[in-house]
């Protein structure tokens, strides 16, 4: 098995609430308490993880523009390191309002989900009417912060019929789009019906793709077409797994951090930095130590322990 590499991309869970509840993420009925992260303990973890290699943060959720000092938290990151990369994956619902200002606090980019163009799936998918103040949060996000991409699950059965649709909406926009496997999780066991893999998918599709240069660390395969404009990226975690070149670590709103979305071996880093501040360099290396590679293949296995997507920011 072999071991990871340092990492250098932290992704940043900062609650646990959100203003929609997509089925696959907060089934009805599964909602729980919700958690928030304490300002001072996210800047504390920051700046240690910083100091141990991180040079790219996303803060995600829930939905991180529900929380209040996210504009902040950018802004303490730049004064920090001007060049650690500064990101959110969000749902667009609030980026209408918020995208300009958090552009003028420092955010690089931003990753918006889209599952669907249709309203009454968006309705079914989300238990939301929001869909068009999602389009009108990709628009600011164009407009401010420059550096977008769309992000779908692939979902059988629900989307799996719009994916043309999705990309010509992308290219009419010049955003990168990417489609990610349906992923087992705390609510849904491996062997998902709804799952459906990137393959299928792209041989479905009327373009001849051919496959784009690739980061190393990249969770997405990406193509271009001579037709498009844009390129589309398919994050195939189940089907092929991007283990080799993950260098990402998550710190969950309860101030967990883990070293991959399905392993639940954790250290809780708020408390460490805070009672015990001399053992939390020690502990940390370990946990990166026992981090194996392979992590995305243990999908066959149970998932009722691992954190839910919610809690640990997808
Ligand atoms: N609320 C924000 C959003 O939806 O973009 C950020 C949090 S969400 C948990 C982060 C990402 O996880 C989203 O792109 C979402 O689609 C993805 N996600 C949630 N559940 C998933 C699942 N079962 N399989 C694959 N992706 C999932
Ligand atoms: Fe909220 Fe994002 Fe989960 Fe949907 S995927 S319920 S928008 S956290």
């Amino acid at each position: 098995m072999k071991t990871c590499r340092t990492p250098r991309y932290l992704r940043v869970s900062l609650l646990s609430a959100c203003n929609l509840q997509c089925s696959y993420c907060m089934p009805a009925g599964k909602r729980r308490p919700t958690v928030l992260a304490p300002d001072d303990k996210v800047r504390s973890a920051i700046r240690f993880l910083h100091r141990s290699g991180i040079r790219k943060i996303r803060f995600t959720g829930g939905e991180p523009t529900l929380y209040k000092s996210l504009c902040g938290l950018v802004t303490f990151i730049k004064e920090m390191d001007s060049d650690v990369h500064t990101a959110i994956t969000s749902n667009g619902v609030l980026l209408g309002s918020k995208a300009r200002v958090l552009s003028a606090a420092g955010l690089d980019s931003a990753n918006i989900s889209l599952d669907t163009l249709d309203s009454s799936k968006f309705e079914a998918l989300t238990g939301s009417l929001k869909l068009n103040q999602v389009i009108s949060g990709i628009d600011a996000a164009t407009e401010y912060i420059g550096n977008v991409k769309l992000n779908c699950v692939l979902i059988r059965g629900v989307n799996d019929d719009e994916v043309e649709r999705l990309i010509l909406f992308a290219n009419s926009r010049g955003l990168d789009i990417r489609f990610i496997e349906f992923m087992p999780n705390r609510y849904s066991a491996p062997g998902d019906p709804r799952f459906i893999s990137s393959e299928e998918i792209r041989n479905q599709l009327p373009w001849q793709f051919q496959a784009s240069s690739n980061k190393y660390n990249s969770a997405a395969r990406y193509y271009a077409a001579s037709s498009l404009r844009i390129r589309v990226g398919f994050i195939s975690s189940v089907s092929h797994p991007f283990c080799d070149g993950c260098d990402r670590i998550r710190l969950a709103a309860d101030g967990l951090l883990y070293t991959c979305l399905f392993d639940s071996n954790s250290i809780n880093l708020f408390d460490l930095l805070t009672t015990e501040p001399g053992q939390a360099r020690a502990q940390f290396k370990e946990l990166v130590r026992s981090k194996q590679l392979g992590g995305c293949n243990n999908t066959a296995g149970s998932t009722i322990d691992l954190p839910s997507f919610s809690a640990i920011g997808g």
